[in-house]
C-alpha cells in the first residue's frame, strides 16, 4: 500500500503525524513529508487510523 496526499486539501495540522509519527513529518515551513513510499505493514493499523482522522480528507491508500 501507497499513500497519496491531496495537498490542495491538507491543511498542515498534524493529525497524521500525531497518529502515525513513522510515515508523516511536518517541515518547518509546514510542508507534509511521508516518510515511507511503501507502507510496511506493522504501520498498517497507524497508517490507516492517520488517513481515517485527517479532518481534511486529504490522505487515501491505494495499491500498488
Ligand atoms: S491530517 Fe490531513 S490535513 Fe492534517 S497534516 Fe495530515 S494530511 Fe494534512
Amino acid at each position: 500500500m501507497k499513500i497519496v496526499v491531496d495537498e490542495e486539501r491538507c491543511e498542515a495540522n498534524g493529525v497524521c503525524v500525531r497518529a502515525a509519527p513513522e510515515a508523516f513529518r511536518l517541515d518547518d515551513d509546514d510542508r507534509l513529508h511521508l516518510l515511507v513510499t511503501e507502507v510496511p505493514s506493522e504501520l498498517r493499523d497507524k497508517v490507516e487510523r492517520a488517513v481515517r482522522d485527517c479532518p481534511r480528507g486529504a490522505l487515501s491508500l491505494v495499491e500498488r
